[in-house]
């Protein structure tokens, strides 16, 4: 029986994590929860599960919480300090980060610290911090296993393959629901276009970040610390299908990939039972029904979410973290519909140029590099009005 936690439990991949719980009774169980802000969903999360532990983000919710499930042992947290609790509970064994954004940067930390092997959905932190996390990751001894789909599916690939024959990583995206457009025809996208994603149902950040390939972005840079490839070994395709999930090609020219139907909750059990494979429901792959598998190359020129990540991993050190941040901060500006679609790569390149690059940055750093691009996306919006 394997005592996990959940990062983010209420979200699309919390909710998918639980769905895997539930139908592996005899081998997992949930030990520790935290969420944002969803009080009745938690509330029937800690109904169902009998966690010992729940954390909720936001203060109120927290003590509302706490009334609601007075007759439970449940032991109810908040704030940061509740989210790094939650990660770091003696009981737990597995932490799965499936919160959003670089606020799972302390908590995952401290998970691993802790030595709690990590199931990483959250692939801010690592963007932010892997010089950080990957060095602590292999002084700790723990797993640390990938959920984004991707990044799965090249781990699945690597099997026990040595790290000096590979020879590139070839990264698949969708392309989103915006592929194939102009950048005029860009400028006009809403935020309901946006979240129409054609082969995945995510939280609404990710999937403006699949619009943006800004999600694409931030996988080539959590691929280059997962995988300890450089920046040129790492090639993104565009693979409208989504049916390979991501490929690694050896020295020898041989490619390995890992295919299935759009499902993430493949990855997110592959990680929890990691390295055994179990049974999961659900629909194969037919390809007889796909008929044709296909590649693009994907318009750097238009969807500038992607070649700005490779400059932020070019220039290093506190640059991914602005890359990450103004990000953050962009898209929920535009899911508040207050700025456009186009806007997003201004203020994420703004942001960039303006940073001068801490290189090793310290949490601390890090942190304040986020603040200082927060700050700045402020000043720009309040100085157009
Ligand atoms: P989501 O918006 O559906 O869920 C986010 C979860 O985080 C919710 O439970 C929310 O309550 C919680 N949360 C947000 N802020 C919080 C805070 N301050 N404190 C505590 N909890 C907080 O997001 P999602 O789509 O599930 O994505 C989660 C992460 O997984 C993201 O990093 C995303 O990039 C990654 N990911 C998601 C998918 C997917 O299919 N959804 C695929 C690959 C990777
Ligand atoms: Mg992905």
């Amino acid at each position: 029986m394997k005592k996990i936690g959940i990062l983010g439990s209420t979200g699309s991949i919390g909710t998918q994590t639980l769905d895997i719980v539930r139908n592996n009774p005899a081998d997992l169980s949930v030990t520790a929860l935290a969420a944002g802000s969803n009080i009745n969903l938690l509330e029937a999360q800690i109904r169902e599960f009998r966690p010992q532990y729940a954390a909720m983000w936001n203060e109120e919710a927290a003590n509302e919480l706490r009334i609601k499930v007075a007759d439970t042992p449940v032991k109810i947290l908040s704030g940061m300090a509740g989210l790094i609790e939650v990660s770091t509970v003696p009981e737990i064994e597995m932490l799965v980060t499936a919160i959003v954004g670089m606020i799972g940067l302390r908590p995952t930390i401290e998970a691993i610290k802790a030595g709690k092997d990590i199931a990483l959905a959250n692939k801010e932190t690592l963007v932010t911090a892997g010089h950080l996390i990957m060095p602590l990751v292999k002084k700790k001894g723990i797993k640390f296993l990938p959920v984004d789909s991707e990044h799965s599916a090249i781990f699945q690939s690597l099997a026990s393959a040595k790290h000096d024959t590979i020879k590139q990583i070839i990264l698949t995206a969708s392309g989103g629901p915006f592929r194939g457009k102009s950048a005029h025809e860009l400028a006009g996208q809403t935020k309901a276009d946006a979240l129409r994603h054609p082969n995945w149902t995510m939280g609404q950040k990710i999937t403006i970040d699949s619009a943006t390939l800004v999600n694409k972005g931030l996988e080539v840079i959590e691929a280059y610390w997962l995988f300890g490839v450089t920046a040129e070994q790492i090639k993104v395709i565009i693979h409208p299908q989504s049916i390979i999930h991501s490929m690694v090609e050896f020295i020898d020219r041989g490619i390995m990939a890992q295919l299935g139907t759009p499902d993430m909750k493949l990855p997110i059990q592959y990680a929890l039972f990691y390295p055994e494979r179990k049974p999961l429901q659900g629909e194969s792959v037919d390809f007889l029904a796909a008929k044709a598998l296909t590649f693009e190359e994907p318009d750097l020129d238009t969807f500038k979410g992607l070649p700005l990540a490779f400059s932020a991993l070019a220039a290093g050190g506190s640059m991914p973290c602005v890359y990450n941040a103004a990000n953050e901060k962009a898209v929920s500006l535009f899911l508040e519909e207050k700025i456009g679609f186009l806007q997003i790569y201004e203020l994420i390149a703004g942001g960039m140029a303006k940073h001068k690059v801490i290189l090793n940055p310290s949490v601390e750093d890090i942190l304040a590099a986020e603040l200082e691009t927060y700050n700045y996306i402020n000043e720009k919006l309040m100085r157009k009005v």
